[in-house]
């Protein structure tokens, strides 16, 4: 009761001091502010206590009424549509003028044309721009909670300390890039607490589409959350600073600080890390004064792959940190026996002292309020560093920037012609460099992009642009080179299976060329818009969204099976058909196609398509796989529902779906619900609810045999091959099933394959095409009896040399001659093997249409 009260006055004290500031009134900053705990009616940081997101906004928003120094900016909804938030604090004066400051941000981070006089100038008067990100796993859940505490200290205190850190730095602080999944895990969380389910898992993903993935969209930019941050961060507010703040696991160091582990990629300024490197060092200083063990540096996240958050914004000129903090069970805490403690990642073999962790945390019990207090600690450091290196940090800056500008060649451009086989994704490419905020030309009727290699962002463009080739770094003399904390190649080119050459331009040819806009999209046209059939070429991934979009309306479209002649062009097997339109014109133009009328029905077999009803697979053991396919399909426009374990079982399979796609996941996941330990490996596995647990079982294994038979089509994706293959009696075999690492290892590569392109599923596709490997799957088909039919789609090249693209690969000789897709009949149905991951992470489009058309063909009669 008497904590009720207390929250009612205080939020009746905060209510009234937002009237009084919109009314204008001048309150002074000694007001009374709210602290967390006030606001909310309970102890923030207590154990089995957490404030959701919408509690979190509501008590950032009563701050800012309160407090001169903060201010909220929405930087827009979530996929969920919840507000995402981010706060500008500083001092009163500093947001007074912060258009002024974010000005200087803006020049320092694209200096072009300034002298150093200049750029001096500005870095003495700017202030530090510094972004702090939380929770972007949202189960890692400690820094949403700490975010309210830090901000109300840095609102209220009145020492002269904090006040100088304000007056030097302009903290961008969002307390989570992931409100949705924030709002699901304290939901999840308080629906169990007292069960014996409390602080465990849940069973769906923590992003609606991507899970944990979220952190790997950051030079991608698919999801909402990832396009808000980025245009806050490189097109808005040009932080010279990113701390972004994570959990790990509960039985290692107790918090991760830079400097980095190794590798570190070469295309890096190497000024980069010495800040970075002085305010982890002054992290683990101030946390080792407050007596908290267990600080590490040069573990585990390595400084080479650029896809998370802050490390895209090394690409960018930008100083990123990450801290890692050991997790509790969301609120619940732990305790940890010594015997528990373990290394095991690179960095830290084995739990024991060393010269990057010194003082070792020797186990015991570990809460939510340890979290929040090392992070908080963490957190000011980087205040107390960036206000006293603040000149230096803004110089620096800009000296990467001008670095940058300087490696590449004025009257040198990344040239996409739109004359090329996807014209449309060719496109989305040029567009996706200028939404990470590089500059992007084009020439006056839009028909080329040029992308200047002598910009400020010019090392990012290098890296995306250009192919990897994973440092062999080596800790101790030896085999083993140092492994590489994600995937080791982010060609977009290769994954996008988009054309980019290099072109000079001379001076003339330059003040020809315009940024390019958000409209400059292919404009697409219509040929002899009277005719009654349209050819439409198979080549482009939008031809899948216009073809959805007709099945839809009930359209007639077929896909022609042999090559024919029109009015002397010549049209190749696979080429799309549409009869009946309505205006298409209006059709070329939505999908930025072009469309041939044709003098007459082509006379050669054509195969009708149906809308196909796709069943996703589910499974409770959250698959991201399974939310990227999702998303794929909704923006291609399929025909989707997913299905869970009991739906697979069910007696309607066959009624309700005519493919069923079963995303990368294990077969052990499929069939029983959870992984099988590995070898020296405790086999406890904490269980869900009983609704969401086990897998398909036999009997759905068994159901999905009948399903294809009958004339169901299954496509299966890496590791679902797996259960295919041991479930199914097909003549395929994955002779990388039982390698070790030592043997083959291929941690997310791009490599060659050669493409059989006279195949349903292959149609568009070229001879040769870049497939993204980060799994160990070959197949060896063999020649099987007249009950079924196996086409091998794509395979490896002969000689090993020729298999790598970019990246890394040990064992490249065990791809040889392999197949890396395979088609069969079976029954009367159809299978798809995909060894390789045709839409991994929603970046590899250039493979998309493998799926696309697995799909399609699950809607076409077969062609023989
Ligand atoms: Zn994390």
């Amino acid at each position: 009761m008497k904590t009720t009260l207390r929250v009612v006055v205080w939020r009746i004290v905060a209510l009234l001091l937002l009237a009084l500031l919109s009314a204008g009134a001048s309150a002074q900053s000694s007001s009374p502010v709210p602290t967390p705990s006030q606001f909310l009616g309970f102890e923030v940081g207590a154990d089995r206590n957490l404030a959701d997101y919408r509690q979190i906004v509501s008590y950032f928003n009563a701050l800012a009424g309160a407090s001169k120094r903060i201010e909220i900016e929405n930087l827009g909804p979530t996929t969920l549509g919840n507000d995402m938030i981010m706060a500008i604090i500083s001092s009163e004066e500093n947001l007074k003028n912060k258009e002024r400051y974010r000005g200087i941000a803006r020049t320092l981070a694209d200096p072009r044309g300034r002298s150093q006089a200049e750029i001096d100038g500005l870095a003495r008067e700017g202030k530090a721009i510094v972004l702090v990100t939380c929770d972007i796993h949202a189960s890692e859940i400690g820094s949403t909670q700490m975010a309210m505490e830090w901000a109300y200290g840095l609102a209220t205190a009145q020492d002269a300390e904090t006040k100088r850190r304000l007056e030097n730095v302009i903290l961008l602080l969002v307390p989570s890039l992931n409100p949705d999944g924030q709002i699901m895990e304290v939901e999840w969380y308080r629906k169990n607490l007292g069960t014996k389910y409390e602080g465990g898992r849940m069973p769906w993903l923590y992003h609606h589409y991507v899970g944990h993935d979220n952190n790997r969209d950051w030079y991608m930019l698919t999801q909402k959350e990832t396009k808000a941050m980025n245009r806050a961060a490189f097109l808005e507010w040009f932080p010279q600073v990113w701390l972004d703040e994570h959990q790990m696991g509960s039985t290692g160091p107790r918090i991760f600080v830079p400097p980095f582990s190794s590798p570190v990629s070469a295309n890096l300024h190497p000024i980069l890390w010495r800040p970075i490197d002085q305010i982890g060092t002054t992290m683990a200083w101030r946390l080792e004064e407050q007596r908290k063990a267990g600080v590490i540096y040069g573990y585990s996240y390595d400084a080479y792959w650029p896809g998370g958050t802050m490390n895209t914004a090394w690409w960018k000129n930008c100083f990123g940190l990450l801290t890692e903090v050991a997790s509790v069970r969301l609120a619940t805490p732990v305790e940890v026996e010594p015997g528990e403690l373990s290394g095991g990642s690179k960095g830290l073999v084995e739990y024991h002292q060393q010269t990057n962790f010194p003082n070792p945390w020797p186990g015991g019990v570990w809460r939510l309020r340890d979290i929040m207090d090392y992070e908080r600690i963490a957190s000011d450091a980087l205040l107390e560093t960036c206000s006293n290196y603040r000149e230096s940090i803004l110089r620096d800056a800009a000296m990467m920037a001008m670095d940058a500008m300087k490696s590449g060649d004025p009257d040198k451009f990344y040239k996409i012609s739109l004359e090329q086989r996807d014209p449309p994704t060719a496109a989305r490419l040029a567009h996706l460099m200028r939404e990470n905020g590089a500059e992007v030309l084009c020439s006056p009727e839009s028909k080329t992009y040029y992308i200047p290699t002598a910009q400020p962002y010019a090392k990012f463009l290098s890296e995306v642009l250009g192919t990897q080739r994973y440092p062999k770094v080596k800790l101790v003399a030896g085999q083993n080179i140092l492994p590489p904390y994600d995937v080791t190649a982010w060609s977009l080119p290769l994954m996008m299976g988009v054309q980019v050459e290099m072109e000079k331009l001379s001076a003339e040819a330059q003040r020809g060329l315009r940024p390019l806009q958000e409209t400059d999209w292919p404009s697409g046209s219509a040929e002899n818009p009277s005719a009654s059939v349209f050819a439409v070429s198979h080549e482009t991934n939008n031809v899948t969204r216009l073809i959805n979009d007709l099945l839809r309306k009930k359209g007639n479209v077929s896909i022609a099976g042999e090559g024919f002649q029109d009015g002397g062009n010549s049209f190749p097997a696979g080429t799309v058909l549409l009869e009946a339109v309505g205006d298409p014109s209006a059709l070329a133009k939505t999908y930025s196609l072009e469309l041939h009328g044709l003098s007459q029905k082509p006379g050669v077999r054509s195969d009708r398509l149906r809308d196909v009803r796709v069943g996703l697979y589910k499974p409770w053991q959250a698959s991201m796989d399974e939310g990227w396919t999702r998303w794929v399909l909704e923006q291609y426009d399929f025909n989707y529902k997913n299905i869970d374990n009991k739906a697979v079982k069910g007696a309607t399979l066959s009624k309700d779906f005519d493919v069923v796609l079963l995303p990368d996941v294990s077969k052990d996941v499929i069939i029983d619900g959870k992984r099988k330990p590995q070898e020296g490996q405790s086999s406890y596995f904490q269980d869900l609810p009983p609704e969401y647990s086990g897998g398909i079982g036999k009997e759905g294994s068994k159901n999905l045999k009948d399903f294809v038979e009958r004339g169901g089509t299954l496509v299966a994706l890496a590791s679902a091959c797996d259960f295919v293959i041991d479930e199914f009696n097909i003549p395929v075999v994955n002779t990388l099933a039982r390698a070790r690492s030592e043997e083959f290892n291929c941690p997310g590569s791009i490599l060659r394959v050669q493409i059989d392109t006279e195949h349903p599923v292959t149609y568009g596709m070229l001879k040769e095409a870049a497939a993204f490997v980060n799994e160990r799957i070959a197949f060896r088909t063999s020649v099987p009896g007249p009950e079924l039919t196996r086409t091998v789609l794509a395979s490896y090249p002969g000689d090993a040399e020729d298999i790598l693209l970019s990246g890394w690969i040990n064992g490249a000789e065990k791809l040889e001659r392999r197949a890396a897709a395979v088609a069969l009949t079976y029954g009367k149905g159809k299978i798809v093997l995909f060894g390789f991951r045709v839409q991994h992470r929603a970046q590899t489009e250039g493979t998309y249409k493998l799926l696309f058309n697995a799909l399609h063909w699950g809607g076409m009669e077969e062609l023989r």
